[in-house]
């Protein structure tokens, strides 16, 4: 059989994954795991340290993922960087399955079915959804970000501006009025 260089480290040939325990730990790019989202970047690497268990042609995958994600305050605009971590959890089993076995594998996040005689195993795709499922629906520079001036931009946590008292939406008056301790 020829080898092929192995593109992807998180794609594993299932004849070289031992019986046992096996463990994984890599830096990989947002690039080489095709990682995007419509609000976020990766601007560093991913830290994966997995776990991955062998019995016969059941396969235990454990772990960790983590990595920075970059996005912008959603009330400022100004970027803002968390930290995201995911944990991985996913049973791969090489069997031949039933229809009905199928779709609940579909319908599970955490188990995987394939057919015996497969080949390679692809954790990267885990690793990938992973990551993205973690990230938060909204990021703020600080608790405490006052945001933009809704008629002038201005950027209130730097400036203030005159349009305070001005055309005042009655709803934030009601707002002015809450006292915080
Ligand atoms: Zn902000
Ligand atoms: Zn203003």
């Amino acid at each position: 059989m020829k080898r092929t260089d192995r593109q992807d480290p998180l794609v594993l040939p299932v004849d070289e994954i031992q019986e046992g325990a096996s463990e994984y730990v890599l830096d990989v790019t947002a690039a080489g795991l095709d990682l995007q989202d419509a609000y976020y970047a990766f601007p560093g690497v991913i830290h994966v340290h997995l776990q991955l268990h062998r019995i016969m042609e059941t396969f235990t995958l454990t772990g960790t993922v983590r990595t920075i994600a970059r996005g912008e305050c959603c009330r400022c605009l100004v970027p803002v960087e968390v930290p995201v971590r995911a944990e991985l959890q996913v049973l791969f089993q090489l069997k031949n399955a039933t229809p009905d076995e199928l779709e609940a594998a579909a319908e599970d996040g955490g188990l995987v079915i394939l057919r015996p005689g497969t080949r390679e195993l692809n954790l990267a795709e885990h690793v990938h959804d992973g990551v993205l499922l973690e990230l938060p629906v909204r990021v703020y520079c600080r608790k405490d970000c006052r945001g933009l001036c809704s008629h002038c931009g201005t950027d209130l946590n730097r400036d203030n501006c005159q349009c305070v008292g001005r055309e005042q939406d009655p709803r934030w008056e009601a707002l002015k009025n809450i006292k915080f301790r």
